[in-house]
Formats: C-alpha cells, structure tokens, sequence
C-alpha cells in the first residue's frame, strides 16, 4: 500500500483526522507513558512505515519519547536496531509488511500492552470513551457496539470510519493503513 510520505512536523496532527483506533491507541500511549512494549512497537512502527515516514523520520520520533523514559543512550543500543530491522536494513533485511486487520484482531494483548484492535480488546467502557474521543455520535456508537457484540470488528471499525468522516465506506475497512489511506483521500478532496 503506497501513499504520500508523512513529515513529523504533522505527525500527531494526522493521527488525530486520519489513524484508525487501533493505531491513535498506541500514538497516545507513546506519546503519554514515552515507551511501548513490543507488540505496540510493531504494530504501530511498521504501519508508520507504511503511511511513509522515512527510517531517519521514524528513529528520530521513537527517540525522541523513548529518550524521555530510558535514555538516548540505551534506545541507542536497544531500540534503534529493531526499528532498522523493521525498514529492512539489519539482520535478514526483509522489508516487513504492516499488519493486517485479521493479524491485530487476532493477535493476544497481555497486561501492559497497548497493541490488538479496540474492537476486539477494548472493555465496552474503554471503548465508548475513546469513541466518543475521536467524535463519533450516540446514534453511531451504538451501531458500532452493536457491531462489537456481534463480533465484526472491521464493520464496527468502518462505521466509525464513516462516522468520523461523514462519507461512506463502501469497500469496508480491513487494513489499517487503507483506513488512513481512505480517509487522507476524503480529507484532501
Ligand atoms: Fe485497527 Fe483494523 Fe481494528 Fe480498525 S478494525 S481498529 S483498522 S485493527
């Protein structure tokens, strides 16, 4: 999935209009506690990467907040070389893919971590705040938890998408590097 590259000077600008929830989530989480477990790292570095921020771009932003908690000196040394890898350039130099949709929904967050989909792993309470956050309506999250409690994430996901936005979805959110895709196109139009 390709589109226009992301600055940081934009950067939280854009995860509020345009990261699906699973991935404000984690941008929030960061920029709060200055620190991600593993699984957050992952799932939130490789969809940066896929919304275009460059490997210098990404190390400086992950610097910048993990500094505040460990220190330039041991991101340098512990973090720096798995945000490389990610874009390809350590070890196998693999140029590794955003999750899907069907791999966060279906990954297993355990305490502390801030990865997996809201849908899918949220309490109802946590969910509806962080609905009522992004500026979805009353009307609307209940279509949405009705969704949850059917257990179709991604619908729920496009009808907040659709809430969001004020535009339909036709094709329906199963990646959450379309979402940010999708909504930039809307946003820019
Ligand atoms: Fe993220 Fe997909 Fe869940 Fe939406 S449905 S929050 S894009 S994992």
């Amino acid at each position: 999935i390709e589109c226009a590259d992301i600055s940081l000077k934009d950067i939280d600008q854009v995860a509020k209009s345009s990261f699906p929830l699973c991935m404000r989530h984690l941008f929030e989480k960061l920029r709060e506690d200055h620190h991600l477990k593993h699984g957050g790292r992952m799932q939130l570095g490789l969809f940066l990467k896929g919304v275009g921020l460059k490997l210098d771009d990404a190390l400086a932003f992950w610097k910048a907040e993990f500094s505040r908690k460990v220190g330039a000196e041991r991101f340098d040394k512990e973090y720096a070389y798995s945000i490389r890898h990610n874009y390809g350039k350590e070890g196998k130099r693999t140029d590794y893919t955003p999750y899907s949709c069907q791999k966060i929904i279906s990954s297993t967050p355990g305490v502390g971590d801030h990865h997996g989909c809201p849908y899918r792993h949220f309490s109802e309470e946590n969910l509806r705040a962080a609905l009522n956050k992004m500026g979805v309506g009353n009307r609307a999250v209940e279509d949405v938890m009705d969704k949850v409690r059917s257990r179709h994430y991604q619908l729920a996901c496009t009808l907040t998408f659709e809430a969001v936005h004020g535009a339909s979805c036709d094709a329906g959110i199963n990646h959450p590097n379309q979402y940010y895709i999708d909504s930039q196109k809307i946003l820019e139009s």
